[in-house]
């Protein structure tokens, strides 16, 4: 083991193990038994969602709550331009055509207004995905009451975000449908994972219809192209144990977003990310924006070599290879953070001395002012 400090890890410091045995003991290891059972119980309750229908990951959750809102291929959805590949990935999943529409500067989510605008240019479109960055929410009423207005469907996708509040109610409740991952470096972790939850019945059916085969009860017998989504029983197991701390977990990436956030409250040549009112965040991976990429690379690159994990987070999509004949909506924000935001080391799991360490490593970085 070396004592390097990681970006963000998984904290499995409660009954993870337990929880597992258990799965073993009682022969529920694969896509069905009590774990998925419950822990798409708890992510209902937690969203004050009436369904929740647990899936391999977050992009399987994306591609069927698109299919379920009813995208059909050749459709065109909304996506914001800073995002993670994922949720523009599962758009093309359907057959569909992602639209790329900026990001704002005061929350680096979907800006309300240009997607307003874009509703206006572009016909057929089947969906918009909002996306929570970071550990906080979009502007989910704002768009959701454009959404609403132009008879289009609103998914949140809400991977980063579990924990996080918009307003006064969870990250998650936004939309017809929203959407979470559980890969390994979010704020909780089932290995690997995601969830669909929505009020809305008939989505909730659809979506596990197509997560298991589009099978007819026991029979080899299917109405539908399904899909083989289904969480198994022990990313449940280890789910389960984890939301059992989300609170615990959500505290302390807060905390550790607090303490960097005044460390560098006063730092030159950088902005910290945004935590705008609408939101209460996690704090799942605590952001810097730099004035150019190179300095952000260079930062990246002497905060490696001190023994530490940092990462340039998104990129612009839009330019990116497969979407570069995609249509978009732009005003510059997202090219300007495409690159220049590095992420610090924010696991739940990152101790006081640690993060000491990490803050005074971006402290001589900037101190050297040779950039
Ligand atoms: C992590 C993430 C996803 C994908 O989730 P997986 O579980 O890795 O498939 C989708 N969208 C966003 C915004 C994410 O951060």
């Amino acid at each position: 083991m070396t004592n390097r400090i990681p970006l963000s890890v998984p904290d499995l410091r409660g009954r993870e193990a337990e929880y597992l045995a258990r799965c073993v003991r009682e022969n529920w290891v694969s896509s069905a038994g009590p774990e998925v059972t419950a822990m798409e119980a708890g992510i209902a309750s937690l969203t004050d969602r009436r369904f929740a229908v647990a899936t391999v990951n977050g992009t399987a959750a994306l591609h069927l709550a698109l299919l379920a809102v009813g995208v059909r291929p050749g459709d065109r959805v909304i996506v914001p331009d800073w995002t993670f590949a994922a949720t523009a990935n599962a758009v093309a999943h359907c057959g569909a055509i992602p639209v790329f529409v900026d990001v704002r500067e005061e929350d680096w989510a979907l800006d309300p207004e240009l997607l307003s605008e874009a509703l206006k240019i572009f016909g057929g479109v089947g969906a918009v995905i909002a996306v929570d960055p970071l550990g906080h929410a979009a502007d989910l009423d704002a768009i959701e009451s454009i959404c609403r207005t132009n008879g289009v469907a609103m998914i949140e996708d809400a991977a980063g975000a579990i924990g996080a509040l918009y307003r006064k109610r969870p990250c998650g409740s936004g939309g017809v449908v929203s959407t979470f991952s559980f890969n390994g470096n979010k704020t909780i972790t089932a290995g690997g994972g995601g969830m669909v939850v929505t009020d809305d019945e008939d989505i909730a059916e659809k979506v596990r219809h197509l997560s298991t085969q589009a099978r007819l009860g026991s029979d080899y017998l299917h109405d539908a192209v399904g899909f083989n989504y289904r969480m198994t029983n022990l990313n449940a197991a280890l789910g389960l144990a984890q939301l059992e701390r989300l609170d615990e977990m959500v505290a302390a990436r807060q905390a550790i977003s607090e303490r960097y956030d005044k460390a560098f409250r006063s730092a030159p040549g950088l902005a910290r990310m945004p935590r705008p009112k609408h939101s209460t965040g996690t704090g799942w991976l605590y952001s810097l924006q730099f004035e150019s990429e190179q300095k952000a690379v260079k930062l990246v690159d002497w905060l490696n070599e001190d023994g530490i994990d940092a990462r340039v987070f998104w990129r612009s999509l839009s330019v990116q290879k497969p979407w570069s004949g995609c249509s978009s909506m732009l005003r510059g924000v997202s090219a300007a953070l495409s690159g220049t935001v590095v992420s610090l080391p924010s696991s739940s799991s990152l101790d006081a001395s640690e993060q000491a360490k990490v803050i005074n490593s971006v402290k001589r970085f900037l101190a050297k002012g040779d950039l």
